[in-house]
């Protein structure tokens, strides 16, 4: 894998290649953009490929690693500088701006075993904390981080820090890692993924450099999907359902092998699919907001092609669809909001069929 594996963002991988080239690196990054678009795939190509021990020709951070065996954790003091270390030759198809994959740093790093790229989420939380996994990140997490952001490099130039899905970061998390976001240690890099950057605080905004993440194009997602082993009719199928989105186009997914396992007769399938949503509640809200997304895009496309009594049908559910989704933002059972939807929407000649079907 390298930055040829991050598809439908082009521009925002050249900006990245960019900076990786020029050895411009800002510390405190913030990849924004909707859920399931790629942002923390790319950012762990980002760390890699600056990584990568054969960019040897590159600018380098302003404090190389001083390597010393015996002390790989103390603070960094400012030792004499070392012998420019030889680098690896390069493999002749290396981009200057990529990863070659095949050095130690990029196998450790594909491994998820890289030293000096660390993942901070809440699944580490919960190993780290030795608890069970919290929707929310804690300020002694974030506090270990900034202990750790001040430790030398153990093998790298850069010591990359990856706070996955950062809006989880409560407010006494967040300011815990200002100082850190404002005066890096030298060679440290910070990289928030975010899908709400307004659940950041202002001062953690304005001290970070924001790559923004665009919703993927329709036959990106399709190649992605194929890619990962769906084959080319389903992955056209949940590309056209997913909004430029992987996560969603999993959930549409979801829908279709759910609603395929119905009997179109089946007085009580609408219920019978609402009792399959995730236990999980916030797994759950997100697909019935998808199940909603969907059910508005149909909704409209018949609603232009009706007329008399079915568009003022139309137009209704269209409105309760509206007011359904903003009640899935409130403390309302999804199974109710998704049992509502389907029924209203057959009553207006939409079926669970219908939701499901790529257009
Ligand atoms: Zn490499």
């Amino acid at each position: 894998m390298s930055f040829t594996s991050i598809l439908g963002h082009d521009k925002t991988v050249k900006r990245l290649r960019a900076m990786i080239e020029s050895g411009r690196v800002p510390p405190a990054l913030i990849f924004h953009g909707l859920p399931g678009t790629g942002k923390f795939l790319a950012a762990l190509e980002f760390a890699k490929a600056l990584n990568c021990s054969h960019a040897a020709h590159r600018e380098k951070p302003p404090a190389p690693p001083q390597p010393d065996p015996d002390d790989l954790f103390a603070a960094a003091a400012p030792p004499p500088p070392p012998p420019a270390p030889e680098p690896e030759p390069a493999p002749p198809h290396t981009d200057p701006s990529d990863s070659c994959g095949a050095c130690l740093s990029c196998l450790q790093a594909a491994s998820g075993a890289h030293p000096d790229i660390r993942v901070v989420d809440t699944e580490m939380q919960a190993a780290f904390l030795d608890e069970d996994e919290s929707a929310n990140l804690k300020i002694d997490t974030m506090r270990e981080m900034t202990r750790w952001a001040q430790q030398k490099p153990m093998l790298s130039p850069w010591k990359v820090f990856i706070v996955r899905d950062a809006e989880a970061m409560v407010t006494n998390a967040q300011n815990a890692i200002l100082k850190t976001l404002e005066e890096p240690p030298p060679g440290t890099i910070v990289i928030l993924t975010v899908s709400r950057k307004n659940s950041l605080l202002s001062t953690i905004l304005s001290r970070s450099c924001v790559i923004d993440f665009g919703a993927l194009p329709r036959e990106a997602l399709a190649t992605i999907l194929r890619n990962g082993g769906a084959d080319p009719g389903q992955a056209e199928a949940l590309a056209a359902l997913g909004s430029g989105s992987l996560e969603k186009a999993a959930e549409a997914g979801a829908f279709l092998k759910r609603a395929a396992a119905l009997r179109p007769s089946d007085p009580a399938r609408a219920f019978k699919f609402a009792a399959g949503l995730p236990r999980d509640s916030h797994k759950a809200r997100d697909e019935v907001k998808t199940l909603l997304d969907l059910l508005l895009a149909r909704g409209r496309g018949a609603w232009r092609n009706a007329e008399g009594p079915a568009k003022a049908r139309l137009t209704a559910l269209l409105r309760r669809t509206l007011d359904l989704k903003r009640m899935a933002d409130r403390n309302v059972s999804y199974m109710l909001i998704l049992e509502t939807a389907l029924l209203e929407s057959e009553r207006a000649g939409i079926k669970l069929e219908d939701l499901v079907k790529p257009g």
